[in-house]
């Protein structure tokens, strides 16, 4: 008798948190990882930074060309975030979620809401949400500082968002308070581990229906 096979569909893991929170090192790194995982590359209006690349980073395009997209249907969510739209294109989800992997998206709580506002059963029952939330005012001040790829203004912009986004951590299943980026990493990764053996997104393969009567199938 084979061991038993529990096939399952892909998660949907929606991951936000404010500016330097850690949340797309998380996610690049998870999905670099796992070969059952992907991350979902979105698409913005916002200019790259020195070193971004197009396809890699982001899709960057023009707001014409984003808004045109936007209205062929193209997108999962989209939102207005730091001045720029941003936006996840159903081409970087949908397909991977049904041959059973993972997707990573890193999105403000704008398109975290949207998203779990969706009607379609597929991404309701795929759904995961997770708040990358910081440990104080002074380690956001920290972080944001930093980074130093953003001007002044960005930076209080910035600042000011990310406080509002902080209020919204108690929408999300789970809340991690960043700690380091091991420790995040783990129980980052943990989560992921429950979310993939949750019975109701498990089916046995035909195989197994007939060789374990222990299924009570
Ligand atoms: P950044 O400009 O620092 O790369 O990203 C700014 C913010 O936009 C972050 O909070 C990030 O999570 C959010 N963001 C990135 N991609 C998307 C997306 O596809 N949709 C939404 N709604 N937000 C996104």
């Amino acid at each position: 008798m084979s061991d038993l096979q529990l096939q399952r569909r892909g998660l949907l893991c929606v991951v936000s948190g404010p500016s330097g929170s850690g949340k797309t090192t998380l996610c690049r790194r998870y999905s670099n990882a796992d070969p059952a995982a992907v991350y979902a590359i979105s698409a913005t209006t916002r200019t790259p930074r020195e070193g971004e690349k197009d396809g890699i980073d982001y899709f960057f395009l023009s707001r014409e060309e984003f808004e045109s997209r936007a209205t062929r249907g193209e997108f999962l969510e989209y939102a207005e975030v730091h001045g720029n739209l941003y936006g996840t294109l159903k081409s970087e989800v949908l397909a991977h979620i049904n041959e059973g992997r993972d997707v990573l998206m890193d999105i403000d709580v704008q398109g975290a809401s949207l998203i779990r506002e969706q009607s379609d059963p597929a991404i309701r029952e795929a759904f995961v949400d997770i708040f990358i939330m910081l440990p104080s005012e002074e380690e956001l001040l920290r972080r944001l500082d930093y980074r130093g790829t953003e001007s002044r203004d960005q930076v209080e912009l910035r600042l000011g968002n990310a406080r509002e986004e902080m209020r919204h951590w108690a929408d999300y299943r789970y809340t991690v308070v960043s700690q380091d980026k091991e420790t995040d990493f783990t129980t980052f990764s943990a989560i992921m581990a429950g979310e993939r053996c949750r019975s109701s997104r498990l089916t046995p393969c035909e195989d197994a229906i007939n060789q374990h009567p222990e299924l009570g199938l």
